[in-house]
C-alpha cells in the first residue's frame, strides 16, 4: 500500500467534512479526523480552532493513548446550536431539544388531542417556540419529526398513516411555514433504528433491526449504520409482515400481518375474548365492574408482571408470533442486533425471555447464533433521538450556511 498525500481542501468544505465526521461517529481526536478525512494535522488542528472558537465544536476529556500522549477528544455540541426531535403517536406527541451531539437537552411530552394536521403542526410549534424561548441565546438549526407511518420520496408528505387515519398528510410544509426552519419527516421505525444507534454511542453495528411495539407495529433497519429506505423509502414495515394468513383482517387489507397480532389494541382484544369466554384473571378485579372497553395492553402487561396465568399466556402467544416475524428477519439479513422497543418493552425481560425462546425454536443455527435480541436501551427518548438524528445528518450545510 502506498503512502496517500494528505487532500488540500478549502476551508469551508473542510469545517463541514468535520462536522459530518463528528455526526456520524461522536467523539474523536483531531488525529482520528486527520485521518480518516485525509487531511494534513495542521488543517484539522486549523479547522477545529475555527469550530471550537464558533461554539461549533467542544473538547470532552481524553482518549485511549495509541502509544504516545492521550489524545484530546472533541465533540459538537454544547449548548450554542440546538435541534429538535419530534415523535407523534396517535396518542400523545414528544418534542425534544438536542445539542449537535444529539444530547437532550430537554423533553416535554403532550396528548394528542386533535390528530388533525394543522393542529399536529400547531402543537408541535407552539411547544417548540416555548422550550426555545427558555434559550434566547441558542440557535435553531431544525426539526426532525417522525410519524408512524409511509413518506413520500421528496419527504414533505405522510402518505398513510392508519394509526393517525393520516392518507397523503402535507406536514413537512405546515411545520416549516410555522417554525420557519427546515423540517426532516421520517418514519418512526426508521427513526428508531437510528435512535437507537445513536443512544448506543454509535459504534458501527453489522446491521441492527428495531421493532417498535405499540399501538402500532412498526421497524426500521440499519445496513452499515445507515437506514435502509427501499425503492419507495418503504423498507421496514415489519408491521405487515404477513405471520398467518388465516390470522385477523389488517387496516391494509392482508390477512394476519404482524400488527394485527401483537399490538396493543390485539391484545387487549385477545384478554377480552378471554374474559368474555369466562377465564378468571386479576384483570377482572382490576376492572372492578367497568366495561370490558376500557381494558388497555398495559393492564395486560401489569397482570403479566404480577404473574397472572392469563396475561402470561396472552404474552406468550404475542411473543409466539414475534418470535416468527424475528426468525423470519434472522434469515433474510443476519442482522447482529434485534431491537424490541416501544411501549410493549414495558414487559421487560418477560416479552424479551419468551421472543428468545420463539427464535430459538424457529431460526436456522448460523444466523441465530450470531443475532443478539435485546431490550431498547434508549427508552422514551428513542424515537426523538433519531428524529433529531435526522436533521443533525444536515449539520454541516445548516451551521456552515451563514459563515
Ligand atoms: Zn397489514
Amino acid at each position: 500500500m502506498t503512502a496517500r498525500k494528505p487532500r488540500s481542501v478549502s476551508l469551508s468544505a473542510s469545517y463541514r467534512a468535520v462536522i459530518d465526521l463528528l455526526v456520524a461517529h461522536g467523539a474523536l481526536s483531531r488525529a482520528d479526523i486527520a485521518r480518516a478525512l485525509r487531511l494534513s494535522k495542521p488543517a484539522v488542528s486549523s479547522a477545529v480552532a475555527n469550530l471550537i472558537a464558533r461554539g461549533a465544536i467542544q473538547e470532552v476529556g481524553v482518549g485511549e493513548s495509541a502509544g504516545g500522549r492521550r489524545p484530546i477528544l472533541l465533540r459538537l455540541g454544547g449548548a450554542g446550536q440546538v435541534v429538535a426531535g419530534v415523535e407523534i403517536d396517535p396518542k400523545f406527541c414528544r418534542i425534544a431539544l438536542t445539542d449537535l451531539d444529539g444530547q437532550v437537552l430537554e423533553m416535554h411530552e403532550a396528548p394528542l388531542r386533535d390528530p388533525r394536521e394543522d393542529a399536529v403542526a400547531d402543537l408541535v410549534a407552539d411547544d417548540l417556540r416555548a422550550q426555545l424561548a427558555t434559550r434566547p441565546d441558542a440557535m435553531f438549526l431544525g426539526c426532525g419529526i417522525a410519524v408512524p407511518g409511509l413518506i413520500s420520496a421528496d419527504g414533505d408528505t405522510v402518505t398513510y398513516a392508519t394509526t393517525l387515519a393520516w392518507d397523503r398528510v402535507n406536514l413537512r410544509p405546515l411545520l416549516a411555514a410555522r417554525l420557519q426552519a427546515p423540517v426532516v419527516l421520517v418514519n418512526r421505525g426508521k427513526a428508531a433504528a437510528l435512535g437507537e444507534l445513536w443512544y448506543r454511542g454509535r459504534a458501527p453495528q453489522a446491521d441492527l433491526i428495531y421493532i417498535y411495539l405499540g399501538t402500532g407495529v412498526g421497524g426500521g433497519i440499519l445496513l452499515n449504520n445507515a437506514v435502509h429506505e427501499g425503492a419507495d423509502r418503504a423498507a421496514g414495515e415489519i408491521g405487515h409482515m404477513i405471520v398467518d394468513p388465516r390470522g385477523p383482517l389488517c387496516k391494509c387489507g392482508n390477512h394476519g400481518c404482524l400488527e394485527t397480532l401483537i399490538s396493543g389494541p390485539a391484545v387487549a382484544l385477545r384478554a377480552q375474548a378471554a374474559i368474555k369466554a369466562g377465564r378468571a384473571t386479576l384483570l377482572t378485579q382490576w376492572l372492578a365492574g367497568q366495561s370490558l372497553d376500557v381494558l388497555t395492553a398495559k393492564m395486560v402487561a401489569d397482570a403479566a408482571l404480577a404473574g397472572d396465568p392469563l396475561a402470561l399466556e396472552i404474552l406468550e402467544q404475542t411473543a409466539g408470533y414475534l418470535g416468527i416475524a424475528v426468525a423470519n428477519l434472522v434469515h433474510l439479513l443476519n442482522p447482529q442486533l434485534v431491537v424490541l422497543g416501544g411501549p410493549a418493552s414495558r414487559w421487560g425481560n418477560l416479552l424479551l425471555e419468551a421472543t428468545q425462546r420463539a427464535v430459538q425454536q424457529r431460526a436456522l443455527d448460523v444466523p441465530r447464533r450470531s443475532v443478539r435480541i435485546v431490550l431498547s436501551q434508549a427508552g422514551d427518548v428513542t424515537v426523538t433521538l433519531g428524529a433529531a438524528a435526522m436533521i443533525l445528518r444536515q449539520a454541516s450545510q445548516l451551521l456552515t450556511a451563514g459563515w
